[in-house]
C-alpha cells in the first residue's frame, strides 16, 4: 500500500470507534512500520552514539509523506486524524525516538498557527511544512522558566507595523534544523499569562541564532539549543492569532500534542518489549530458555498489561483531541484537557517502568550499547519530562477531573 495513500485514506475518519483503531489505521500502522524497519531503524544506534540529526529518516519520511502528516489537505498536507498520527509516532519511536521527534515537533510547532493563525499565516507556513520544504519548532520555555512557562521574560515590543523581539528560549527541540519557530513572548507584562502573545519567527530573521547543542542522557539524535532573539524586527502580520492569546494558545495546544508524546512513549516501550519478548527465547540459562521460567513470563505479562492500558487511554485522548477539529479549531471536547495530561503521564511513566524491565531481562548484555535496550531505557526518560514534566500533568489532570 503506498503510504500517503494510507495516510489519506484515514483522513477525515473522525467517527473512527473512540477506543480501537479502525482497519484503515491498522493498515496504516503495518506500512509505517515496515518503512520504519527498512529506512530507519538500521541507522538508529549510530544516530545514538554519534548524538546527530537522523538524516535519512527525515528523507525516508519526507519521501513517504509522514513528516508533518496533521496538516490539513487544505494546506497541502496528508490530513491525518489525531489517531493516524499518534500511530505514525508510535510506530517511528518503536525503532527511533529521536526520528519520532520530526512528526511529533513538526506538530507542536505548527499547531498554534492551525488553531489560531488567520488564513495568510496558514497558507504561508503550512504549505512549505506540508511539502517537507521546512520543518516547525515550538519555543515556550526559558532559562527561568519551565514548570511555570507564564513567568517568561521574552519580550515583544511594537514598533510601528513590526514587533521587536528580545529574550532567550531554552530546551527547543529540533533547533537550527527547522526553518520555522512559535515564539512565545511578554508583549504585556502587567497582564502575566494574558499578556502573552505568540508569533512566528523564521531561521533567518536578522538577530535570530542558536545556542550549542545540549548534551543529553536520551533523544541524542534530536538536536536540544538554545534559541536566541537579539533584536528580532517581525512583521505585525506574523503575529498568531489576537494580541494577548499567545499563553492560551500555547496551552491548547499542548492539550493536543501531549498525546503525541504519548505515542513517543507507547513506540519506545513497544520496541523494548518485543526485543525482550525475542530476546528471552533464545538465551538459555539451566539448561532451558529464560523465558520459560515463570518469574520472566510474569515480567512479561506485566510489561505487555501495562503497554496496552497506556495505548487504550492514548487513543481514547486522541479520538477526543479529534472531536476539536483541528482544520477550524472549532469544536470542543470538554475532556480533552484531562485525557491528553493522563495519557502522557499514564504511557510515560509505563514506557519507563517497561524499558527499564527489559533492560533487566536481558540481564548484563541488556547494561550494553551492544543491544538497543538500554538506548530505549534512556530515550524513555525524556517522556515523563517534556511537554510539562509528570507533576506538572497531575496538576492539570487535578484541575480538570472529569
Ligand atoms: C530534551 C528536551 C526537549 C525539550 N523540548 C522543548 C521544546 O521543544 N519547546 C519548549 O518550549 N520546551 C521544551 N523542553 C522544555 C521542557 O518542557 C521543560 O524542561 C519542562 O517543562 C520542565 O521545566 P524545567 O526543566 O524548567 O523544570 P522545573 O520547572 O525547574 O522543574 C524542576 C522540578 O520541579 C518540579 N515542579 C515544578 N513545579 C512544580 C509544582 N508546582 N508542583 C510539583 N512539582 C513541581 C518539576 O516536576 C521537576 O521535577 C524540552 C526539554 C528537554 C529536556
Amino acid at each position: 500500500m503506498n503510504i500517503s495513500r494510507g495516510v489519506r485514506a484515514v483522513a477525515g475518519a473522525a467517527d473512527f470507534d473512540l477506543y480501537r483503531p479502525a482497519e484503515e489505521h491498522e493498515m496504516l500502522r503495518e506500512s509505517v512500520r515496515a518503512l520504519a524497519e527498512a529506512k530507519i531503524a538500521p541507522h538508529a544506534a549510530a544516530v545514538d552514539e554519534e548524538a546527530r540529526f537522523p538524516q535519512e529518516a527525515l528523507d525516508a519520511l519526507v519521501a513517504n509523506d509522514l513528516h508533518a502528516v496533521h496538516v490539513p489537505e487544505a494546506y497541502g498536507g496528508a490530513g491525518a486524524d489525531a489517531l493516524a498520527t499518534v500511530i505514525v509516532i508510535e510506530e517511528i519511536a518503536r525503532v527511533c525516538a529521536s526520528s519520532s521527534l520530526i512528526p511529533a515537533v513538526n506538530k507542536l510547532g505548527s499547531l498554534p498557527v492551525i488553531l489560531s493563525g488567520g488564513e495568510d499565516l496558514k497558507k504561508k507556513y503550512l504549505g512549505p511544512l506540508a511539502k517537507g520544504d521546512a520543518m516547525f519548532s515550538y519555543c515556550l520555555s526559558e532559562p527561568d522558566a519551565g514548570s511555570d512557562a507564564a513567568g517568561m521574560k521574552t519580550r515583544a515590543v511594537r514598533d510601528g507595523d513590526h514587533w521587536v523581539l528580545n529574550g532567550v528560549k531554552r530546551w527547543i527541540t529540533n533547533a537550527g534544523v527547522s526553518e520555522y519557530y512559535t515564539v512565545m513572548a511578554v508583549t504585556d507584562p502587567e497582564k502575566r499569562s494574558k499578556g502573552i502573545s505568540a508569533f512566528v519567527v523564521e531561521k533567518g530573521d536578522e538577530g535570530v541564532s542558536f545556542g550549542a547543542p545540549e548534551k543529553k542522557l536520551g533523544i541524542k539524535g534530536s538536536p536540544t539549543r538554545e534559541v536566541y532573539l537579539d533584536n528580532v524586527r517581525v512583521p505585525a502580520d506574523r503575529m498568531i492569532g489576537g494580541e494577548g492569546t499567545g499563553f492560551a494558545t500555547a496551552m491548547q495546544t499542548l492539550d493536543h500534542t501531549r498525546i503525541t508524546i504519548a505515542a513517543q512513549a507507547l513506540g519506545i516501550a513497544q520496541g523494548a518489549l518485543d526485543y525482550a519478548k525475542g530476546y528471552v527465547r533464545e538465551r538459555k540459562q539451566f539448561g532451558k530458555p529464560v523465558g520459560d521460567f515463570q518469574g520472566v513470563q510474569f515480567m512479561l505479562a506485566d510489561m505487555a498489561m501495562k503497554l496496552e492500558a497506556a495505548r487504550q487511554l492514548t487513543y481514547a485522548a486522541a479520538a477526543r483531541s479529534e472531536r476539536v477539529s483541528i482544520g477550524t479549531g472549532k469544536g470542543s471536547d470538554e475532556q480533552l484537557t484531562f485525557f491528553g495530561a493522563a495519557a502522557k503521564c499514564y504511557a510515560s511513566d509505563a514506557a519507563m517502568e517497561i524499558t527499564t524491565d527489559a533492560v533487566q531481562l536481558l540481564g548484563g548484555y541488556g547494561f550494553t550499547r551492544d543491544y538497543p535496550v538500554e538506548r530505549m531505557m534512556r530515550d524513555a526518560k525524556i517522556t515523563q519530562i517534556y511537554e510539562g514534566t509528570n507533576q506538572v500533568q497531575r496538576i492539570v489532570m487535578a484541575r480538570n477531573l472529569p
